[in-house]
């Protein structure tokens, strides 16, 4: 392996000849006609764990994508091969989809599909491959590239007309957020789904996950115009184990749940920053107050911080924004505890090789972390990591550059 290794994207050419190839070997030409479409993994700016808060979010979407060729049959079999899952053959009913019935990673796509009949839609049975260069469970979400890309695939088979526009693209957004939630059982909120569906190229697009808003009020596209500043975006794939499925996600997003019933709030988002050392004086009395007080503190600020950054970039001072995405990574680290040794050592080289600001980036216990750097300095930088690593012993890193890109087609 060459030191330091890089994560290309692939073009749109090759990634849709490498599916329509896996299809042919794995379903053969029955005479039907094959699609194939694509959808992005997403790298947040800021705005960590706050999604289920009813918080703020600040993704881009990455170049790196998953490429699904589909085929629609005239039963209501799913029939699924994946090049990241060799072998694995994957095949269901739709109606034996339910929530607690369906397992592996097949979970994703044939979710999408029960989601959108559970929205009312005529969606059929379909023959599907994958291919993806969107890296596996590193914090860049995969999961929601690869129902994004089946979500505007079957749009397009089932004449269904919502990738069409933004509303349209933030239902099927929830349809994916329900397929990952209740049937591949992932307790994640919806920044993930939106990302892949909604950002637009050169924008990052700032979420406000608050229940009731309209499509147009949810998501802004905010212009994120790094090369005039300049700058790049570097996200480092730590290699680091991490597992969203497991017990700590949704420990976290109990105990934001719990707080905000102590404080009397539909959600942490109605605790105003002003309002922050009250709210957490009144957590005292709880037998977990320090751990709550610190996640709260977490919860509030890192909304505040979100706020702040997308007003500086819309203002155009993109390079000012550094000191926000170290002191959201302290945030996470210290009081949100969901970082990893990996994650802060990066963190760490980065800054002292010169980057700008850096964060752990995605859910955290490994997975990835991003680094704005002027552009100058990204080889520096990308050195200065990848020896840190190396000295320590641990597993080399991925390192991908992340112009904002262009949503699901
Ligand atoms: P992340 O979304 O951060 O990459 P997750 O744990 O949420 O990590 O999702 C990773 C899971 O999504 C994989 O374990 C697998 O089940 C599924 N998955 C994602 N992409 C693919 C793919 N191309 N082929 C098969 N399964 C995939
Ligand atoms: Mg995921």
């Amino acid at each position: 392996m060459t030191s330091p290794e890089w994560l290309e994207s692939w073009t749109a050419d090759d990634g849709g000849a490498r599916v329509r190839t896996l299809f042919a070997a794995s379903f053969g030409d029955d005479g039907g006609e094959v699609g194939t479409w694509s959808a992005p993994g997403r790298v947040n700016l800021i705005g960590e764990h706050t999604d289920y808060n009813a918080g703020l979010a600040l993704p881009v979407a990455l170049p790196h994508r998953t490429w699904v060729a589909l085929r629609p049959r005239t039963d209501d079999v799913v029939r699924l091969a994946s090049a990241q899952a060799p072998g694995q053959t994957w095949e269901t009913r739709l109606a034996d989809v339910a929530p607690g019935a369906t397992t592996g990673w097949g979970a994703y796509v044939a979710g999408v599909a029960w989601a959108l009949r559970e929205a009312g839609h005529d969606v059929p049975g379909f023959d599907a491959v994958v291919d993806s260069c969107v890296p596996f469970g590193a914090g860049l979400s995969s999961s929601a590239a690869l129902e994004c890309a089946v979500a505007v695939a079957l749009d397009a088979v089932a004449g269904l007309g919502l990738a069409d526009d933004d509303a349209g693209r933030a239902a099927l957004a929830g349809a994916c957020v329900r397929a990952e939630n209740e049937i591949a059982g992932a307790p994640t909120g919806g920044m993930d789904q939106a990302a892949s569906l909604r950002c637009t190229a050169g924008h990052a697009l700032l979420l406000d996950c608050r229940p009731g808003l309209t499509p147009l009020e949810s998501a802004t596209p905010v212009p994120f115009d790094l090369t005039a500043a300049g700058l790049t975006l570097l996200v480092v794939d730590t290699r680091a184990e991490h597992a969203l499925v497991d017990g700590q996600y949704a420990r976290r997003r109990a105990s934001c749940e719990r707080a905000a019933e102590v404080l009397g709030v539909a959600s942490l988002r109605d605790v105003a920053p002003e309002d922050l050392d009250d709210a957490l004086a009144r957590l005292d009395a709880e037998p977990d107050a320090e751990v709550l007080r610190a996640r709260v503190r977490h919860v509030v600020s890192e909304i505040d911080r979100t706020a702040r950054f997308a007003d500086l970039v819309r203002r155009g001072r993109i390079t000012e924004v550094g000191p926000l995405m170290n002191d959201s990574h302290a945030s996470l680290r210290d009081d949100y505890e969901v970082s990893a040794r990996e994650l802060d050592l990066v963190v760490d080289t980065a800054l002292a090789a010169g980057a700008l600001g850096a964060r752990m980036t995605g859910g955290g216990f490994g997975g990835s972390a991003i680094a704005l750097v002027r552009s100058a300095d990204v080889d520096g930088v990308v050195a200065a990591v990848d020896g840190a690593f190396t000295e320590a012993g641990l597993t080399a890193p991925g390192f991908l550059l992340a112009p904002p890109s262009e949503p699901a087609r």
